[in-house]
C-alpha cells in the first residue's frame, strides 16, 4: 500500500510517526509529517492503517494504485 499526509490538514501531533516509530511517516522541517516510503512495507501495513484511523485531522489517506 501507499500512503499520503495532507500538509494541509495535519496539525503536527505526532502519532503517526510515534506509531511506525519514523518507519513510514516521519516530521519535515515545518514540524508536519510526510509519509517516507514510496511503498509501505507489508509489516507495516496494520500500523499504517491504524494510524489513518487514528489521525485526530485525518489528514493521511491510503493512496489507491490507479
Ligand atoms: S497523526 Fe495526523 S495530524 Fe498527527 S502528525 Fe500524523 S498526519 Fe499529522
Amino acid at each position: 500500500m501507499k500512503a499520503k499526509v495532507n500538509q494541509d490538514k495535519c496539525i503536527g501531533c505526532g502519532n503517526c510517526v510515534a506509531l511506525s516509530e519514523s518507519q513510514v511517516f516521519d516530521f519535515n522541517d515545518d514540524g508536519l509529517a510526510n509519509c517516507i516510503v514510496d511503498e509501505v512495507p507489508a509489516d507495516l501495513e496494520e500500523i499504517t492503517k491504524e494510524a489513518i484511523e487514528e489521525c485526530p485531522t485525518e489528514a493521511i489517506e491510503e493512496v489507491k494504485e490507479a
